[in-house]
């Protein structure tokens, strides 16, 4: 018997929530984002359940020909671009778009012997001074790249840092505004912008972790309104059972100490698993259709749940960790973190099952 831990990535919710992100996007297109291997889900299974997407969004040039020697023949952007000038062998042979955004790239491109003249995205540092040209300077950039010969269609790219807030837009959005007179494509608005600023859509919008059915805020309320479902789903076992007196501890470092008897239970899946260690005592984990609150320190293979007012538990009763069930933000808020990072720290040795409902 295997041990008792297996993700399902649910494939029908993948392509129900595009169809979601398309209601809410307007007539902009859309970048599915599958950095990181999809969130943690699997590039190489997930994408046909994106297909009906625009274009795929990826972080290194592996996860753009994976994508094509997948048969994928629409548009890949290279989210941050490429690393280094030999890299544009590469985009020229697989026909993706790359953003630019330092003035080393400029060069590369003007210099690169390509095949075709390629697509490319400009980025615009907005303010999150991450990557990206200056305000002061981008003006210049889109005309050098004008005139080059390897340089076809250009997009102004930007992102935001506070798209999850009311007005963390607003200055971003007014530098981005002062370009408007060059009448470029557009693409600027993330998963959070998408939603909640509409007038940030332009002609492309880039969304990740909405596909994955994740709130953009961190917060699972934020996203109730909108029929979004739960990607992956991260569950496991109850494979020990113990009623502990006033007292007595749980696991490592004796983190939790019981006030009055309690029955508790240890589920297979441990911090090795991608279940963030440092999830607090109270964390929510889904068992038997009760949320039970984590108790004592993650082991490394295991956890214990308080079990004492949910019925019906016994010897391999399924545990979820987070899902259908119990949304991933729950538990990574309790945890002082976001879905985004839980989903994409599943572990390598967790089994991972595609599901799928509805050819
Ligand atoms: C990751 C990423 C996105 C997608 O962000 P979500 O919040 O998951 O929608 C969009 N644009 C860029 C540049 C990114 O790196």
């Amino acid at each position: 018997m295997p041990r008792p831990i297996s993700a399902i990535i649910h494939l029908d919710n993948l392509q129900h929530n595009l169809s979601v992100v398309r209601q809410h996007s307007g007539q902009a297109k859309i970048w599915s984002v599958m950095k990181a291997d999809g969130y943690g889900h699997g590039i190489k299974h997930i994408w046909p359940a994106l297909k009906a997407t625009d274009g795929f969004a990826v972080l290194d040039l592996q996860e753009a020909i994976l994508l094509r020697e997948e048969g994928w023949k629409g548009p890949i952007l290279l989210l941050e671009g490429f690393f280094q000038p030999q890299d544009l062998g590469v985009i020229d042979q697989y026909h993706l778009t790359t953003s630019v955004h330092s003035e080393w790239q400029l060069y590369a491109i003007e210099n690169a012997q390509l095949s075709t003249p390629i697509s490319v995205y400009v980025k615009l540092n907005s303010g999150m001074n991450r990557l990206g040209f200056p305000v002061s300077g981008y003006q210049n950039v889109i005309e050098q790249l004008a005139k080059m010969e390897n340089v076809g269609s250009i997009t102004l790219m930007s992102h935001f840092a506070n798209s999850d807030s009311h007005t963390g837009v607003i200055e971003p959005f007014e530098k981005i505004k002062q370009f408007s007179h060059l009448s470029l494509q557009t693409c600027i608005a993330n998963s959070g912008a998408t939603l909640w600023h509409k007038d940030t859509q332009y002609d492309w919008v880039r969304t990740g972790i909405l596909l994955y059915g994740a709130s953009p805020s961190g917060k699972s309320a934020d996203i109730q309104q909108y029929p979004l479902k739960a990607a992956m789903t991260l569950q496991s076992e109850v494979i020990a059972m113990h009623d502990i007196a006033a007292g007595e501890s749980i696991g490592y470092g004796s983190r939790f100490t019981a006030s009055k008897p309690m029955r508790i239970a240890t589920v297979a899946c441990g911090y090795a698993d991608g279940y963030p260690r440092h999830a607090p005592n109270g964390t929510p984990v889904w068992c038997n259709g009760t949320r039970c609150a984590l108790l004592g320190a993650v082991s490394m293979d295991m956890l214990s749940i308080d079990i004492t007012h949910c019925s019906d538990v016994k010897l391999g009763t399924t545990v979820e960790l987070w899902g259908q069930n119990l949304p991933v933000d729950d538990v990574a808020q309790a945890a002082g973190t976001i879905g985004y990072e839980l989903m994409c720290a599943l572990a390598k040795r967790v089994p991972v099952r595609y599901e799928k409902s509805v050819e």
